[in-house]
């Protein structure tokens, strides 16, 4: 079968890049066979090492660049600042906005089959830097202390991490403070492996706009020794800390948060402002963790609602009720459903926070609960969905072709599933209008939309 292809492994061959690929490696061909290099950039002359060969493509290694992208960077971390996760760190922050913008292009005409869409230009970040408001790290040891960080890529290694480039400086000091803590108070750390151990992961979460910090620490046992003593340290350390968190995750699973939560200290929430809505979160809810591209993400969304106050509006997917309670400044009445019970508690509580009352939130399977609104009568004249990377569901995007509402309004951050999506709504008597790529993750391939669809 090897005989066959253009390429053996082991072979040192010169290549042009021509294309990244969704998850960032450089793409070369030879004789038209694909070659997947990690960090080649297109246009860039290389030696690269084959080290294997599947039959449809083949994966090499970056060995020599003899011409280098005027989009390349050095990577601007080491391993003490690294954070697992960004692939394109060694690209400018210009090359990967280009290159973001251009992969929806590509998705949608490639999967999505749109030839005449409106994509418009990327929106970047005037600073790409220290983002986050969220960190998950996982926890291990080495030489009698705690280590926390990312796994190395295609591995169980943990790599030791004192700061992250694109988490907010506050995340960054609490998963820090956390980490000697527990080393201080002996606290072991959980081995996937063997099992045992008690400490799996740091999260550690902080609303921006409050300045109010949340820790939550998930640990395999339920009990675990000197709670008293780690609470009063971290309060002490940490003096933005409103809420301490404790999960237990007692399974064998890559699975971070388990089932138990308890407060350890201070309230169950901790508070954020996106635009003039205050929202409350939860240990367990789903919150964008770039607030800066939020705000942009969601005005869009609204903007291309263009809601008047005379329309019903569904919300799928809403986590905490984020696009709902925005919408609702607008609509008449606004629907929101969610998986997540503690999300719709949390979502629940936010619409009395901010007084808004024309909202009503549902827990359940957008693609069961939606269906039954619209056999009970309950249909919307615009729908926002706003689902995981998986997509909707078919059965929600049947529901959304018999209910017909005017307008959809889709939230993506998965430019292939959503071209899959959008395939079926235009099949299904939409017309997609309008695309906004909004870079929610810069560093990362990871690349959010904004899609406005109407009823043709
Ligand atoms: N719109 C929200 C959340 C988006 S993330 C925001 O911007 O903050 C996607 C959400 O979909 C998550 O909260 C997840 O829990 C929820 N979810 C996943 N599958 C679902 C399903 N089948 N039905 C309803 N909600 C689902």
């Amino acid at each position: 079968m090897s005989r066959t292809l253009p390429v053996s492994k082991n072979d040192y061959i010169d290549v042009v890049f021509e294309d990244l690929t969704h998850d960032g490696a450089g793409v070369a061909k030879v004789d038209g066979y694909p070659l997947f290099v990690e960090g080649g950039l297109p246009g860039e002359q290389a030696k690269i090492k084959v080290i294997k060969v599947n039959k449809s493509y083949g994966i090499g290694r970056l060995i020599e660049i003899y011409q280098k992208s005027p989009y390349r960077v050095d990577i601007p971390s080491s391993e003490k600042n690294k954070y697992g996760g960004c692939q394109l760190e060694h690209i400018s922050y210009e090359g990967q906005l280009k290159y973001k913008e251009n992969q929806v292009r590509q998705v949608l005409t490639r999967i999505g089959k749109l030839e005449n869409v409106t994509v418009h230009q990327i929106i970047g970040m005037d600073d790409p830097w220290y983002y986050r408001n969220k960190a998950q790290v996982p926890i291990g040891e080495k030489d009698g202390k705690l280590i926390a960080g990312f796994f190395k890529p295609r591995s169980h290694e943990i790599v030791d991490t004192e700061e992250s480039l694109i988490q907010l400086p506050e995340v960054n000091e609490a998963v820090q403070a956390v980490k000697e803590i527990c080393t201080e108070l002996e606290i072991s750390a959980y081995d996937e492996e063997s099992h045992k151990g008690v400490l799996r992961h740091i999260m550690a979460r902080y609303g921006k706009r409050t300045g109010e910090l949340m820790v939550v620490l998930i640990t395999r046992t339920a009990d675990f020794p000197d709670q008293k003593e780690l609470v009063e340290k971290i309060v002490e350390r940490l003096p933005k800390v409103k809420s301490i968190v404790h999960n237990v995750n007692s399974k064998r699973t890559n699975v971070i948060l388990g089932e138990k939560t308890k407060v350890l200290w201070g309230n169950e929430v901790i508070y954020d402002y996106i635009g003039d809505v205050k929202f409350a979160i939860s240990a367990l809810s789903f919150y964008q963790v770039n607030p800066v591209q939020t705000k942009v993400l969601y005005d869009k969304a609204l903007e291309y609602a263009e809601l008047t106050g005379e329309e019903r509006v569904i919300d799928a997917y809403c986590g905490i009720g984020t696009i709902s309670l925005f919408l609702a400044q607008k609509a008449k009445k606004v629907f929101g459903v969610e998986i997540v019970p503690e999300a719709i508690e949390d979502a629940r509580r936010n619409a009395e926070l901010n007084g808004i009352a024309n909202v009503e939130f549902a827990v359940g399977e957008a693609e069961a609960v939606i269906p039954r609104w619209y056999k009970e009568g309950n249909a919307a004249d615009v729908l926002v969905v706003d689902p995981p990377r998986k997509g909707c569901d078919e059965a929600l995007l049947k529901t959304i072709m018999d209910m017909k509402p005017k307008k959809v309004v889709y939230v993506s951050c998965n430019p292939a599933t959503l071209a899959r999506d959008l395939r079926i709504l235009e099949d299904g008597g939409y017309t997609t209008l309008e695309v906004q790529p909004v870079d929610m993750f810069p560093h990362t391939t990871h690349v959010e939309c904004c899609v406005l669809l109407v009823k043709k």
